[in-house]
């Protein structure tokens, strides 16, 4: 069994065919405490997403067959994957190609020679919209509030007392209020991509996630959905 990393580290894609160039941004985002893969060119980024998809994508514009540009326009155009942040990366500083990148839905735009600190910013701007509680933002539905910097979970103000991987499941609940969840993309979520865990191990903490929540009275926020998985509210 391979033990993967807890996926409540934030995932970028990079998207880059250029090494060194590559490495600098792998390293720099590594060292904010990122989980990071890789890509080449743009056939390989597409089959990644297709894999498991991450919160945030860097793309640069020119890649070798299929550009940047294309990479993006087919991510904006499908619904599955049209919410992932872009961020396009080009040595063109053209108006023009600037306005032509957002036009293909890239939300962001980032001229080479770039400022690492300011890759950072944009990178942490993204990802707030993305997956707020990763970078440390305070989350409420009715009366349950998350606080992913102090890990602290209160509902209707009594603190509620959860393991690592029952707060990680309500992160990602209260992330998306309604959004169902199958098994296999909160395990993808939860316990990480590199982890082999039976889906009733979902099936156990989300009954250890309704417990604790109901543990000082209250409706069971947590909605099973038949054949489908699980939402909150
Ligand atoms: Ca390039």
């Amino acid at each position: 069994m391979r033990i993967g990393k807890p996926s409540d580290r934030p995932n970028v894609l990079i998207v880059e065919d250029e090494p060194a160039q590559r490495e600098v941004l792998a390293y720099n985002l590594e060292a904010e405490g990122f989980d990071i893969a890789r890509a080449e060119n743009g056939e390989e980024a597409l089959l990644l997403v297709a894999e498991a998809t991450p919160d945030l994508i860097i793309l640069d514009w020119m890649l070798p067959n299929v550009s940047g540009i294309e990479v993006c326009r087919q991510l904006k155009t499908r619904a599955e994957t049209k919410a992932i942040p872009i961020i396009m990366l080009s040595a063109r500083s053209e108006e023009v190609d600037k306005v032509r990148g957002l036009e293909t839905g890239a939300d962001d735009y980032v001229v080479k020679p770039y400022s690492v600190a300011e890759m950072m910013a944009r990178v942490r701007t993204q990802l707030r919209r993305s997956r707020p509680t990763a970078v440390g933002q305070k989350l409420e539905y009715l009366d349950i509030t998350l606080d992913s910097e102090t890990h602290r979970v209160t509902r209707a103000g009594k603190q509620v007392k959860l393991g690592p991987t029952e707060f990680r499941l309500l992160s990602t609940f209260m992330e998306k209020p309604g959004r169902v969840y199958g098994r296999d993309q909160l395990l993808d979520r939860v316990w990480g991509r590199d982890i082999y865990v039976d889906t009733r191990t979902v099936d156990v903490h989300i009954g250890r996630l309704r417990k604790a929540l109901c543990q000082h009275g209250g409706d069971d926020p947590l909605r099973t959905v038949r054949g489908a998985g699980y939402a909150l509210g």
